[in-house]
């Protein structure tokens, strides 16, 4: 075994390795299809008695690498792209459960994640419990049901930017003989790896930090390969029983630790189409290809933000967990020790009115319904993206009401500070 290479090679090498005379660069395979020489050759395929490209719906090479890449730097054994973080998301609980079944996920999430758990899995038959995540290990314990199929938490949440306490978590969720499941986006791999803390499921919306330029919507599930799936084969009969609609293969036998990724990949998405384009696929891979580089300027510039608002008095209050002090800062010590990411959440003083106020008058900072890339950016939650949530959802979800959601960006930490200071004399 040679000596597992750093998150910052990995970030520009992992996925794609060319053999002789083959392109550099990761192609975009831009086919929906793939030829074979005999039928039986594609026969064997749909049987999953051999592997192979065929229909881009299951697997296309240029995702596969980008897959391969993102699963290297979670340290996981596999990884399925999808369209869109949502789709990650759903596919990660749908892969476990079914109607009649239940989990348990933290209220401090993103306002997508909380409407597609409380709206339309609840339609589905899927009920969820949620929970505060500061809770102890006893209160978690106690909202696990017989028919409770996973814990579910954000590493760093958006847009409360309140710090996930995985090892917590992962130790109900192990005794209770279910996995966890970690929404790593906002932290990315660079400055978090939940599966080192006990994780055992990651999801992204790769639309973020791993994109980083807002040019592709997408999602990512890794699969840490750690949990033993036949120990607990009662509660997970998807995985551990004969599937129908592959004459009676069962996924952790004939998969073993690529028992979940696996099924996620040829049931799935077989089934419910929501897949990544190789364009796009090609795009989020040049946006890892910098990923540590810009991870650790969002962190650098978002830490001096934090600390101009913390210090100036038309600020009422401020969430950053790499501020000494904040509510996270310890829990950030221990999971983000090289920082946590580009997000500030702050009120002034003035409330929601003078939130908003304030945000039409930023110049450099844009108002977009976006977070987490290399532009500045900015938006109101409770008036945007959490606008679906009633009062006490928003207090729940760690989103007050004059809560400025700020992104911020890669530029010079100087000018964006230059252009909040106007915004507030204004
Ligand atoms: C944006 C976001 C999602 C949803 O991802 P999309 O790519 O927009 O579908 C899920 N989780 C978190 C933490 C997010 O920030």
């Amino acid at each position: 075994m040679t000596k597992k290479q750093s998150n910052d090679t990995l970030c520009v090498q992992a996925g794609w390795s060319p053999k002789k005379g083959e392109p550099r660069v990761l192609p975009i395979y831009q086919s929906t299809t793939f030829k074979y020489d005999t039928s039986e050759q594609m026969a064997r395929l749909f049987d999953l008695e051999d592997s192979g490209y065929f229909y881009t719906r299951l697997q296309n090479p240029t995702n596969d690498a980008v897959a391969a890449k993102i699963a290297a730097l979670e340290g996981g054994v596999g990884a399925m792209l999808t369209s869109s973080g949502q789709a990650a998301s759903f596919f990660a609980i749908f892969n476990l459960c079914s109607a009649g079944d239940h989990l348990v996920s933290s209220s401090t999430i993103y306002g997508g994640t909380f409407n597609l758990f409380a709206v339309t899995l609840k339609k589905m038959g899927i009920e969820t419990t949620f929970i505060n995540q500061d809770a102890s290990a006893e209160e978690i314990a106690a909202a696990i049901q017989p028919n409770t199929k996973l814990l579910f938490g954000e590493t760093i949440s958006n847009p409360g930017i309140a710090v996930f306490d995985i090892e917590k978590f992962a130790r109900v969720a192990h005794s209770n003989g279910i996995p966890l499941i970690v929404d790593n986006t906002f932290a990315t791999p660079i400055n978090c790896r939940p599966f080192e803390w006990g994780a055992d499921i990651v999801i992204h919306s790769t639309t973020k930090y791993m994109d980083g330029h807002a040019s592709s919507v997408g999602g990512v599930i890794v699969d840490s390969g750690n949990f033993d799936w036949d120990a607990h084969a009662e509660k997970f009969p998807g995985l551990t029983e004969p599937d129908p609609s592959y004459h009676g293969l069962t996924y952790s036998k004939a998969f073993g630790k690529g028992a979940f990724i696996t099924k996620a990949t040829v049931q799935l998405m077989r089934d419910l189409g929501a897949i990544q384009s190789p364009q796009n696929a090609f795009l989020i891979n040049l946006g890892l290809e910098s990923l540590h580089l810009r991870m650790s300027r969002h962190c650098e510039n978002a830490q001096k933000v934090a600390e101009y608002l913390k210090n100036n008095d038309k600020v009422a209050w401020v969430n950053y967990c790499g501020l000494k002090g904040d509510k996270y800062y310890d829990l950030a010590q221990k999971y983000l020790p090289n920082g946590s990411c580009g997000v500030v959440s702050f009120g002034l003083k003035g409330g929601r009115d003078l939130s908003i106020r304030f945000m039409d008058n930023l110049k450099l900072a844009a108002i977009v319904t976006h977070v987490a890339d290399a532009r500045t950016s900015v938006l109101h939650p409770a008036s945007h993206t959490h606008r679906q949530l009633s009062d006490e959802q928003l207090i729940a979800a760690g989103v007050a009401p004059d809560l400025i959601r700020f992104s911020v960006g890669i530029e010079s930490a100087d000018d964006i500070i230059a252009d909040i200071e106007q915004a507030l004399e204004a």
